[in-house]
């Protein structure tokens, strides 16, 4: 594992179970407000600043900036339409995304600076959201692939989530199979994803616990239901 650099402008975070549910969707509106405020000032983040999308497991990604700043902070109503990822070389302009065994993927590059958060659940996954949320890191901001670092939210693992045999055709990587059954590794597939588009493989930090195996830590939406809380990530450049 290399090292990030000595000087790194930058705050990135996952909440977890502890935390309290962060969903403005899929839970009490006061109560996740709250939570948000809570997770985001021990971080130096005013809550009302986020930037939060209207997550739809596709592949659209979004370059943030200034004007977004408080998009879905207070009401799901106000998020950005439509998007599974953002970018953006602003600093001061927290970025989230919100998982319940979804894959987060937190990327940075501390030479332009500038950061991504992408939401990869396996539609999008299928998508390679990851892939675009790179090219467009290097389209906009000059990024080399060999100055990312890139890190993983806790999703479901390859342990616990089961697919239909129909994810033979949609992934050439990331399952396995066990007695008859597939399995799916979002973080795995992801991270093999990177890879290809040339990032230093010391540079990706190895994938986090399992949500559905820990779900005393995590909510889980295929152990809870649909209507179980979501955990937040972050990142921001500062
Ligand atoms: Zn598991």
């Amino acid at each position: 594992m290399s090292k990030l650099p000595a000087q790194v402008n930058l705050v990135i975070a996952f909440s977890t179970r502890r935390h309290g549910d962060m969903s403005l969707y899929y839970g009490g509106i006061s109560e996740a407000l709250n939570n948000r405020r809570d997770f985001l000032s021990s971080l130096g983040i005013d809550y009302r600043d986020l930037v939060c999308a209207r997550q739809i497991h596709g592949d659209r990604v979004r370059y943030a900036t200034e004007e977004d700043k408080g998009s879905g902070a207070n009401s799901y109503g106000g998020s950005i339409p439509d998007t599974d990822a953002f970018i953006t070389d602003k600093k001061n302009v927290p970025i989230a995304v919100f998982t319940a065994d979804c894959l987060s993927i937190f990327i940075y590059d501390p030479k332009t600076p500038s950061i991504g958060l992408v939401h990869a659940g396996w539609r999008s996954s299928k998508k390679k959201i990851v892939s675009k949320a790179i090219s467009l890191m290097q389209a906009k901001f000059n990024t080399k692939p060999q100055d990312f670092y890139v890190g993983f939210g806790s999703s479901i693992r390859g342990c616990c989530c089961e697919v239909s045999s129909d994810f033979k055709s949609y992934f050439s990587d990331g399952l396995t199979e066990k007695n008859g059954r597939f399995y799916l590794d979002l973080a795995g597939l992801n991270k093999n994803e990177l890879l290809t588009l040339g990032l230093k493989e010391e540079n990706i930090f190895p994938p986090q616990d399992c949500t559905f195996c820990h779900n005393d830590a995590f909510f889980s939406y295929r152990k809870e239901g649909l209507a179980c809380g979501r955990q937040m990530s972050v990142i921001m450049l500062k």
